[in-house]
């Protein structure tokens, strides 16, 4: 049985990608960014274990969930658990969404020497890429916090190489 080590859950959101959305936030960042709105997700050593077959317990009893989103912390701290995670919800027909302190591009080349990385990343629809930048601070952006954070399209990104950021209409 596989260990998440979590540091909560939002059983119903709609502030972190769209539509109702059940919410992962992972234990442990290494980038703490000045600002941080979850600093209690940092320590590595903080948070608590939870099963791979909880979570899924728990997102299977809310019929009006939509997708999933993998939040910080940083999920490709975790890249094997969520990974695992990533794979039962695909098998509940629901997209997700990551959010994580590196970029897209450094994804991409963590994922040369940890391929575990690739393998999580390619499995989500939407990366929520870059550090929280404060004096880049946004209201105005959907489900981002500053105006350096883009929304991938993992997808397309694998297909052409390069990040391709989601279309607004698809937002
Ligand atoms: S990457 Fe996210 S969780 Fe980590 S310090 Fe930055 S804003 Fe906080």
């Amino acid at each position: 049985m596989t260990q998440l080590k979590i540091s909560g859950i939002i059983r119903e959101s709609i502030v972190d990608g769209p539509g109702m959305r059940f919410v992962v936030f992972c234990q442990g960042c290494p980038h703490r960014c000045e600002g941080c709105h979850n600093p209690q997700t940092h320590d590595f050593e903080g948070g608590n274990y939870c099963s791979t077959e909880r979570l899924v317990e728990e997102i299977k009893k809310d019929p009006i969930i939509k997708g999933v989103t993998f939040s910080g912390g940083e999920p490709f701290c975790q890249p094997e658990a969520f990974s695992g995670l990533a794979d039962e919800v695909i098998k509940l027909g629901m997209n997700i969404y990551v959010y994580s302190g590196y970029t897209f591009e450094e994804l991409v080349e963590l994922g040369k020497t940890k391929p575990e990385v690739t393998e999580l990343l390619k499995k989500c629809d939407v990366l929520v890429d870059g550090r929280y930048e404060s004096d880049k601070r946004t209201l105005a952006l959907p489900f981002r916090g500053s105006t350096n954070q883009r929304l991938i399209d993992v997808k397309k990104s694998f297909e052409t190489g390069y990040a391709v950021e989601l279309q607004a209409d698809s937002e």
